[in-house]
């Protein structure tokens, strides 16, 4: 006989399963939405609107069955208690830390998420293993299994996701950790937590083999995700975050895998494999090894090109000279880097392309696939500033057209526009420039000669066609509006 307890516990899973198909669809949606600068702010609201579906259904469920099931768990108070709880703490740290980040400190944000989303399927995985519920015997091996995985993956996304936080953010500097062997270092990790898995699966999940293996395994995995992103060079920074991006996504499933909540499967899956696919997209644009880069800088020599040639005099400019060029040019190609987010000259530079293109001037933006510290920062500047679509186009689909325009104005650009990544050694070796220049003149907009994020010096800037416009890239666009 059904008791009404259990019946509601029925209908709230029913409602459960229902609303996360929902949002499973939203969350598709809100992925077809953002691939496009059109569509991205609908892509959002479908993001956030799935969101608040799953916890909203999520938090039900969790009261009914603590009410319905209270020998399993606990009263429904108490489940209300620690969910508010926990709410109010994420919610108190998130509030302020979003809200009060720069564009420009999105990466090391994101970054940061990824290492709690870590944290959380480790977490999740002590608990499940310690913890089981409504387990079957012959399901046994295969949650053992699944928790020794989600472990696994969720304590390489913590470190490296820490690393890569304090990478971005500037608090670890200098040449990648490239430690002698290092890629048999890594395979070893690899095939030692391999063997912990069976120890772990063979002991049934009890006894002192179950603990040692799977503590074993966790500090291997810990320092396997700080040991792959630290020997990752400057230049290849781009990928990690993309590629931690998807760790945390299939750190999210494997939790899902063990809480048997399908939506966080979904959801996990969606976003590990969608990070996978613009890993390996970042991995084209920079003409890297997929492979070598998620193995930690596989392949590279970890070499870096010795930053004190001689590269000559260099040649400034002024801003009254610049407006002056820009009067004459009927070509002018705009290739913004890193500097005009930290500037937040884009609006100056919106305005200045209005005032070209009504005085018939044919203005372009070239845009390098890893400028700035995010995939897609500067289109999301630009249209941010509401630069029209049309004009910003990608490198590939402007590189061999440079010597066809008068004028490129460099703004706050410097490893996306540096020939010496034709150099085989240098720390940006083989990465795609825009081949800046091949135009008739190149204004560099920056505050001093120093170097770019992969820190090595340009020898755009000492070229005969390449003048310095030296000073923050906003004084400097706002001066040449003005002064046209
Ligand atoms: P860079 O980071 O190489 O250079 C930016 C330049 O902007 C600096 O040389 C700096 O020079 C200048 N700058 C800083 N502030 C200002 C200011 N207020 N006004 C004017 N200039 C300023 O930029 P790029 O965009 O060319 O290259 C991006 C780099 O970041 C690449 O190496 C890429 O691999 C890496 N990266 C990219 C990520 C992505 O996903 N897009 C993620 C992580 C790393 P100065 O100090 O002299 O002013």
């Amino acid at each position: 006989m059904t008791t009404p307890f259990a019946e509601l516990l029925t209908w709230t899973t029913r409602g459960t399963n229902l609303a996360y198909l929902l949002a499973a669809v939203l969350f598709i949606l809100a992925l077809a939405g953002l691939s496009k600068q059109e569509t991205a702010q609908r892509g959002n609201t479908f993001g956030i609107a799935g969101m608040a579906i799953a916890l909203v259904a999520t938090i039900i469920k969790a009261l009914v069955q603590s009410h319905t099931e209270p020998e399993h768990y606990r009263s429904a108070l108490t489940t209300a208690i620690l969910i508010a709880l926990a709410m109010a703490i994420g919610a108190g740290i998130g509030i302020p830390r979003a809200r009060g980040v720069e564009m420009t400190g999105m990466p090391e944000l994101i970054a940061l998420l990824h290492s709690f989303v870590g944290l959380a399927a480790v977490l999740i995985g002590f608990n499940s293993w310690l913890h089981p519920q409504g387990l079957t015997a012959d399901m046994e091996s295969f949650h053992l299994g699944e928790v020794f995985l989600g472990v696994f993956i969720g304590a390489v996304t913590f470190t490296g996701s820490i690393i890569a936080y304090l990478k971005l953010s500037g608090k670890i500097k200098g040449a990648p950790l490239t430690l002698p062997g290092r890629n048999l270092l890594n395979l070893g990790i690899l095939l030692a937590s391999l063997a912990f898995m069976v120890i772990f699966i063979l002991s049934g999940g009890h006894g002192v083999w179950a603990w040692v293996s799977i503590i074993a395994m966790t500090v291997l995995a810990l320092l396997l995700g700080l040991h792959l992103v630290a020997a990752i060079g400057g230049g290849d920074m781009p990928v990690v975050v993309s590629m931690l991006n998807s760790y945390s996504g299939w750190a999210a499933a494997a939790a899902g895998f063990m809480l048997s909540n399908p939506l966080l499967i979904i959801t996990g899956a969606l976003v590990g494999s969608s990070g996978a696919y613009l890993s390996f997209i970042m991995c084209r644009a920079m003409n890297r090894s997929f492979i070598s880069v998620i193995l930690g800088g596989f392949g590279s020599d970890g070499g870096a090109v010795a930053d004190d040639r001689d590269y000559g005099s260099h040649t400034e400019t002024s801003v009254a000279e610049t407006a002056e060029l820009l009067r004459e040019a009927k070509n002018v190609m705009i290739t913004p880097g890193y500097g005009m987010a930290v500037a937040q000259a884009q609006y100056p530079v919106a305005e200045l392309t209005r005032k070209l293109r009504e005085r018939g001037v044919n203005v372009t933006f070239g845009i390098h696939p890893v400028a700035g510290r995010l995939p897609g920062h500067m289109n999301v500047l630009l249209a941010e500033a509401k630069v029209p679509y049309d004009i910003v186009t990608e490198m590939d689909e402007v590189n061999d057209d440079f010597d066809t325009v008068d004028v490129v104005l460099v703004i706050g650009a410097n490893d996306t526009v540096n020939p010496i990544a034709y150099e085989p050694g240098s720390p940006i070796a083989g990465m795609p420039v825009l081949k800046v220049w091949e135009a008739e003149h190149v204004i560099v907009f920056k505050r001093s000669m120093g170097a770019g994020y992969a820190g090595v010096q340009n020898p755009l800037f000492f070229n005969d066609n390449t003048d310095m416009l030296l000073g923050d890239a906003k004084d400097s666009v706002n001066g040449i509006i003005a002064d046209l």
